[in-house]
């Protein structure tokens, strides 16, 4: 009995801390590369994660609110009404449409827990590395002289080049040569074993106020299909758009050639520069009213 309420009081003390870390922290357990060499570990999966990375993609409304992309997010085991809405702008085709498709689109990165090797004092920090990073991870897994960098015994570090910043960022990974272990001391590789987070996806429910429970201090929540469509208005999405479409045509017959640029959504699989910002994303924090979205993505398709 004392063992069970110890283990629950372990677990509320680090689901609280997941919190003060997760919300509103800006940032805070988060690892970015900075710019010239960087030494991480790559922590191996831990509690319910099947491999040492979970999959994330994320759509980003013109308001600035945010959404995990339930599709990419569960493999396609759920779907995803922002993915629909993004595939019927493509099949519309024209330049406006791609532009908003490409706006709203999924962007994707591979979360893993990772030790900063000039900054272990901070413990497992979430990376969130986008293709080329994640893809050069691959490459050293598959490559027989590394195999398993994750390994806590005969893993590798890795040498994350970065050169640039924002949508000129570019990275190169190397492994270390030399296999070593995550660490040599007992009490710190449990202690990084036990802060690192299980990142497995967790769906919350249709009802906001019992997100936080059913989070569990897990960082990737999935919110239900409909609950996505009802928060950013997406059911009347079309009419919207092509209310938008025909006021466009009527009001501006030709297009303006200088426009805000668009911002890096093409580049974001290679530039998770900004995770920092971008961290903060708690469903709770989504309390704009669905009128004010769709209002807000009619008026942004009308200036395209
Ligand atoms: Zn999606």
């Amino acid at each position: 009995m004392a063992k069970k309420l110890s283990k629950a009081e372990r677990v509320k003390a680090l689901r609280d801390k997941l919190k003060t870390q997760d919300l509103g922290g800006g940032g805070a357990g988060f690892y970015s590369p900075k710019v010239g060499k960087n030494t991480i570990r790559i922590l191996p999966e831990v509690r319910d994660m099947d491999f040492f990375f979970q999959p994330v993609g994320r759509h980003y409304f013109p308001d600035g609110r945010k959404v995990y992309c339930p599709s990419f997010t569960t493999e396609k085991e759920k779907d995803c009404p922002v993915c629909e809405i993004v595939k019927e702008l493509h099949s519309i085709g024209d330049k406006q449409s791609k532009k908003l498709a490409s706006s709203l689109g999924v962007r994707r990165s591979w979360w893993m827990n990772v030790i900063d090797r000039d900054n272990e004092e901070s413990g497992p920090l979430m990376y969130t590395p986008g293709v080329m990073v994640f893809n050069s991870i691959i490459s050293l897994i598959n490559d027989p002289d590394y195999g398993d960098i994750t390994d806590i015994d005969e893993g590798s570090d890795i040498i994350i080049a970065r050169d640039g910043t924002g949508i000129d960022t570019s990275y190169e990974v190397h492994g270390r040569r030399k296999e070593s272990a995550l660490t040599d001391d007992d009490e710190m590789l449990e202690e990084w074993l036990d802060k690192a987070k299980d990142l497995t996806w967790v769906e919350v429910s249709e009802d906001p106020e019992e997100d936080d429970e059913l989070s569990e201090g897990h960082a990737v929540h999935i919110v239900p299909y409909d609950r996505i469509v009802e928060d950013f208005g997406l059911d009347s999405f079309d009419d919207e758009y092509e209310e938008a479409e025909e006021e466009e045509s009527d009001r501006r017959p030709k297009r303006k050639t200088k426009r805000k640029p668009v911002v890096e959504e093409d580049e974001v699989e290679e530039d998770e520069v900004e995770e920092d910002e971008v961290e903060e994303d708690e469903v709770e924090d989504e309390v704009e009213p669905a009128k004010e979205v769709k209002r807000r993505i009619a008026r942004r398709s009308r200036r395209r």
